[in-house]
C-alpha cells in the first residue's frame, strides 16, 4: 500500500456497498478528496448478490457498472479494499482514523487471467453465494468484482497449493509474504455505510432452517435464481437437485417478533413479490404466507401485478411450524386467518423472508455513535461529523439508500468546506 494522502479536508466513506459508493462518488464529483474503505475484496455490497432489482426487474450489474465507470473516471476518489476501521478519535473537522488492511496476497499486477485459480485444488465455502457452492482458494469474488483482482484465501497460505498459485502466475502478481498493514489517516468527515446482514434463520426454530435442506432464505434464493449462481439460474432443491415447482414464501420470518427482530425490514414483502416472478418465469407456482403486505408508493403497482398472476396465491397466516415428509418435502402448518381454517400444505421448497439487521453489532463500533434500539445509527448532533448512509441507518431499499447516501455526502461536504474556509 503506497502512502495514503489525506487531510482534514478529506471525506472518509466506510463501506463500499451501493450507499457508500453513491456517497463517495457524489462527494468526489463535487471536487472533494474521498477515501472509500471496503472490508471485503470487492466493492458492490449485497446489491451485487441480487439476481434482479425491484420494481423494474433489471439486473443490478447494470447500475453497478455505471457507478464503477464513475469511480474509475474520478481522480479525487481512492478505493481501499480489505480495509476496516479499527479506531476513530477526534472531532468534527479533524478525525484521526486507524485503518487495518488485510493481505490479499495478490498485487496490482494481476490481470485477472485466472491461471492461479486453475492451478489450485483447495476449495472453501463461497461467501458470495452464501456457502451454496464452493470456490477455489485463489478466486475472483464475482464477474463484476472491483477491483478485478484475484484473492488468495488466507487459509491456503503455507500450503503447497499456495506455491502452485504463485508458480502459475506469469506476471508476478502473487506475493505470499504480504502482511496486514495499519495506517492512520486524518479526515474531516466520515460517512458510515456498513450496511446490513440477514437475520440468522437458524434462530427461528419452528421453521427448521438448520434441519431441513429444502428450507432456504430469501438472500440464498436470489443466488439460486441467478445465471451465475450455484445452480446456473435453475431453482433446484438442495436435497435432491430436482427442479422446485411449488414454492412457499414465509413473510416476517423472524421479523416483527419480540423474540427475534422487533422491527419490520420493509424490504422483505417486495423481495418475496419479486421472487415470485422468478418462479413464474420458470413455470412454477408460488404461495405467499403473510401477516400483511407492506408495499408502499409506486411499489403497490408491483404488488397488484403479482396479485393478478394466476401462478401466485396468497394465504393470510403466520406459519406456525414446518415439518418434513419422508421425501424431503416441507409441510407448512398453521391457521388461515381469513377463513380460520387449519392447513397442512406440502411444498417443494420454502423461502424464508428473513429481515435485515445492522452488519455491525451495537457494541462493535470503533467510535462513539448514537444507535437506536435495533442497532441502526441515529442522526444525532452528538455524532459530530460522522453521518450514516443507507442501511447502516435503517432497513432501506436501494432507491431510499441512495437518496440517503446523497444527503450524507452533502452533510460531509458542508463540514470539509467549513474546514477549508477556516484554513483560508
Ligand atoms: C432478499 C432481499 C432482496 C432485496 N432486493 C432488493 C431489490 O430488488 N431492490 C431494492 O431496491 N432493494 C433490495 N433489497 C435491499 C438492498 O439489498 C439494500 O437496499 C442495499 O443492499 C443497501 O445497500 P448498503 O450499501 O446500504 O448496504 P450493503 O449492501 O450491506 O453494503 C455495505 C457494504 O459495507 C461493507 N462493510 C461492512 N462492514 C464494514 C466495515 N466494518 N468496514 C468496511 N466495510 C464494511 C460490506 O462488505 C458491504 O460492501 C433487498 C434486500 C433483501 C434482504
Amino acid at each position: 500500500m503506497g502512502d495514503v494522502i489525506a487531510t482534514n479536508q478529506t471525506i472518509l466513506v466506510v463501506g463500499g456497498g451501493i450507499s457508500g459508493i453513491s456517497a463517495a462518488i457524489e462527494a468526489a464529483e463535487c471536487g472533494k478528496q474521498v477515501i472509500l474503505l471496503e472490508k471485503s475484496p470487492s466493492l458492490g455490497g449485497r446489491v451485487s448478490q441480487l439476481h434482479k432489482y425491484f420494481p423494474k426487474l433489471c439486473f443490478p450489474s447494470c447500475g453497478i457498472e455505471i457507478n464503477l465507470r464513475r469511480i474509475k473516471a474520478n481522480k479525487n476518489l481512492r478505493v481501499i479494499t480489505m480495509a476496516e476501521v479499527a479506531k476513530v478519535t477526534g472531532d468534527a473537522g479533524n478525525y484521526s482514523v486507524e485503518v487495518k488492511i488485510a493481505p490479499r496476497f495478490v498485487n496490482e499486477k494481476c490481470t485477472a487471467c485466472g491461471d492461479c485459480s486453475n492451478a489450485v485444488e483447495s476449495e472453501f465455502d463461497d461467501e458470495f453465494n452464501y456457502g451454496l457452492k464452493q470456490r477455489k482458494g485463489a478466486y475472483l469474488v464475482s464477474n463484476m468484482a472491483y477491483p478485478q483482482r484475484y484473492v488468495i484465501d488466507p487459509r491456503m497460505i503455507g500450503s503447497e497449493d499456495a506455491n502452485k498459485a504463485k508458480d502459475a502466475c506469469k506476471v508476478g502478481a502473487i506475493d505470499l509474504q504480504m502482511q496486514e498493514e495499519s495506517l492512520t489517516i486524518n479526515v474531516g468527515a466520515i460517512i458510515w455505510a456498513t450496511g446490513w446482514k440477514p437475520y440468522d434463520a437458524k434462530k427461528i426454530q419452528p421453521y427448521g432452517y438448520d434441519r431441513f435442506a429444502n428450507v432456504v432464505t430469501n438472500v440464498e434464493f436470489e443466488r439460486m435464481a441467478d445465471a451465475f449462481g450455484p445452480t446456473g439460474g435453475k431453482i433446484l432443491r438442495p436435497s435432491d437437485g430436482k427442479e422446485a415447482k411449488n414454492i412457499a414464501f414465509i413473510q416476517c420470518a423472524g421479523s416483527r417478533d419480540e423474540n427475534h427482530l422487533k422491527h419490520c425490514s420493509r424490504i422483505c414483502c417486495m423481495a418475496s413479490l419479486k421472487q415470485t416472478t422468478y418462479v413464474s418465469e420458470r413455470e412454477g407456482k408460488s404461495t405467499v404466507y403473510y401477516i400483511d403486505i407492506r408495499a408502499i408508493d409506486r411499489i403497490d403497482d408491483f404488488y397488484q401485478k403479482v396479485q393478478a398472476d394466476e401462478n401466485v396465491s396468497f394465504i393470510k397466516s403466520k406459519v406456525a411450524n414446518i415439518i418434513e415428509d419422508k421425501d424431503g418435502n416441507p409441510i407448512l402448518k398453521g391457521v388461515d386467518t381469513e377463513g380460520y381454517n387449519r392447513y397442512e400444505n406440502q411444498h417443494d421448497l420454502v423461502v424464508l423472508a428473513t429481515g435485515m439487521e445492522p452488519s455491525i453489532p451495537a457494541d462493535a463500533f470503533p467510535m462513539d455513535i448514537k444507535i437506536n434500539e435495533e442497532g441502526f445509527i441515529e442522526a444525532d448532533e452528538s455524532n459530530g461529523a460522522i453521518f450514516a448512509a443507507g442501511c447502516s441507518s435503517d432497513a432501506l431499499d436501494v432507491n431510499r439508500a441512495v437518496q440517503q447516501a446523497t444527503g450524507a455526502a452533502l452533510r460531509a461536504i458542508q463540514v470539509v468546506n467549513k474546514v477549508a474556509g477556516m484554513e483560508g
